[in-house]
């Protein structure tokens, strides 16, 4: 039996059902399971002392792409529109090989820790030179944190219509057969996994209409979840009404992607008959406010989402299109955005954070997650609001209102991933130094 109990936070920022915030409370976590939840509790296990701090879930990242970390900042995508920015970068990941996900993944998923994640999915579309989903997973394994990686794939080349080039894409029966390998091989089911795999084709402007059917049928006989980028911006609807006929809402119903195995990245352009879709079927959303607004794709209507019921998770989407991956400064922008658009009352910090641990936890298929509730994972995040970020801060609300941007220490399954600001579960420096020499190889 293991156990490690975190004590005396000056505040305990739960999102339980009554969603209580609890001054000088403790956690205590048993074999990485949350077993209570309140004051003077004891252990004969590890104790962390969390005066000065607030105590948080986990924080949840909805949408990734973590190979997109080795090309940040590229002159050519910087300034470019969605479809131009993938045509910049697409020859660019083509280069790409399995030290290339591997590494990448390593620094992606280390920054999400650091900013306070401890479950993240990504969405991993492209397989060149021999790179597979399992570089990623082998990553997650050692930086130590919940992972929901998805098999991606494109299947409709330029020379068929689509965007990307020819040489990233892949023929539809190896797609299918690999997102079997990979969940017979990976994914666990569990209350305490560490590994879900789910099935993703990468958008419907780059995979057939038959493929986006059969993952459905493959990843409900699995019993996996499904996910794609949806209704990301003008240029996407268009696609779509042009190409299908119809609104993305419609083309994914049609072809069964609906649903609550289903999230969908961006939904920018989702309208109110979308949204009514979206909350009678419980599909589920991963807002990426950063990248929407480094794109210039819009502001998505998460206010009448959430208004409506719609489950929301947070995504800071990949490192070229935000091109950061911090993911409590992402839930400071879903706040802001909304403010932004709809007023200073859109949108408050506690439910920007509601939406970046059991909101994204939810959209995840994870309930047991995203919480902190007897019964809930062991997945915390203690931010030090003693620094210079939060100094004179009146409430705990002031993680989003002000800082800081990382975590002090980070818990996952009850496991420490993050102690004093630094990675503890591998050499992070040497994984920055890797992929510093990598990026510069591309250019
Ligand atoms: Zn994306």
């Amino acid at each position: 039996m293991t156990e490690v109990l975190i004590r005396g936070a000056d505040h305990l920022v739960t999102m339980d059902d009554a969603r209580r915030v609890l001054a000088g409370a403790d956690i205590l976590i048993r074999d990485g399971m949350i077993v209570d939840v309140g004051h003077g509790l004891t252990t004969t296990g590890e104790v962390v002392l969390a005066t000065g701090c607030v105590v948080t879930p986990g924080l949840v990242n909805t949408h990734h792409h973590l190979y997109q970390t080795l090309t940040r900042a590229v002159p050519a995508a910087q300034d470019a529109l969605l479809f131009g920015w993938l045509q910049t970068l697409y020859p660019i990941w083509s280069r790409f090989g399995p030290e290339h996900m591997f590494v990448s993944a390593q620094v992606g998923l280390s920054e999400l820790a650091l900013s306070g994640c401890t479950l993240t999915s990504d969405h991993l579309y492209l397989f060149p030179n021999g790179a597979r989903l399992d570089d990623t997973i082998e990553a997650a394994r050692e930086v130590g944190l919940r992972f929901q990686p998805t098999r991606g794939a494109m299947s409709i080349g330029v020379s068929d219509g689509g965007l990307p080039p020819d040489a990233l894409v892949e023929a539809e029966a190896a797609i299918l057969e690999d997102c079997i390998r990979v969940i017979d091989a990976f994914h666990d089911g569990s209350e305490s996994s560490m590994c879900r795999v789910g099935v993703a084709p990468c958008s419907p402007f780059s995979v057939s209409r038959e493929l986006m059917r059969d993952a459905a049928i493959l990843a409900r006989d699995k019993g996996v979840m499904m996910h794609t980028h949806l209704a990301e911006n003008d240029e996407d609807i268009a696609y779509s009404l042009s190409q299908f006929g119809c609104r993305p809402g419609e083309y994914a119903e049609s072809l069964g992607w609906i649903g609550p195995d289903v999230w969908h990245a961006h939904c920018v352009k989702l309208d109110a008959s979308e949204i009514a879709l979206f909350s009678q079927t419980k599909t589920g959303v991963a807002h990426c406010p950063c990248s929407n607004c480094r794109l210039g794709s819009g502001i998505a209507p998460v206010r009448a989402m959430r208004d409506a019921g719609v489950t929301v998770g947070l995504g800071v989407d990949g490192s070229a299109s935000n091109d950061a991956g911090n993911l409590v400064a992402e839930a400071r922008q879903a706040m802001l955005l909304q403010r932004v658009a709809f007023g200073a009352d859109a949108m408050s910090a506690m439910e920007a954070l509601e939406i970046a641990t059991r909101g994204g936890a939810d959209v995840l298929g994870r309930p047991e997650c995203g919480r902190i509730a007897i019964g809930a994972r062991g997945d915390i995040a203690i931010w030090d609001v003693s620094g210079v970020a939060s100094a004179g801060s009146w409430d705990p609300a002031a993680l989003l209102l002000a800082g800081p941007t990382t975590v002090r220490d980070l818990f996952v399954e009850g496991r420490q991933v993050v102690r004093d600001g630094h990675m503890l579960t591998f050499d992070l420096n040497k994984a920055v130094q890797r992929q510093n020499d990598l990026a510069r190889a591309l250019q």
